[in-house]
């Protein structure tokens, strides 16, 4: 029955040691990491985006 949760939690992202600072994280970039997985971004992180547009629509009409 130990209903108390460990102090030293771990990281919910790369399951490492969780930082006081950037809790339950263990760095800002874990927390980045899991900020774009809310937001729908999947797991990866935006390096070069591109953007998706009529760059090269296919005129068939
Ligand atoms: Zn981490």
């Amino acid at each position: 029955m130990s209903d108390n949760k460990n102090k030293a939690s771990s990281c919910p992202v790369c399951k490492g040691e969780s930082s006081v600072k950037y809790t339950p994280f263990c760095s800002q970039r874990c927390a980045d990491v899991d900020l774009s997985r809310w937001l729908g971004g999947g797991y990866r992180i935006p390096t070069s985006e591109r953007p998706i547009g009529p760059a090269d629509d296919d005129e068939i009409m």
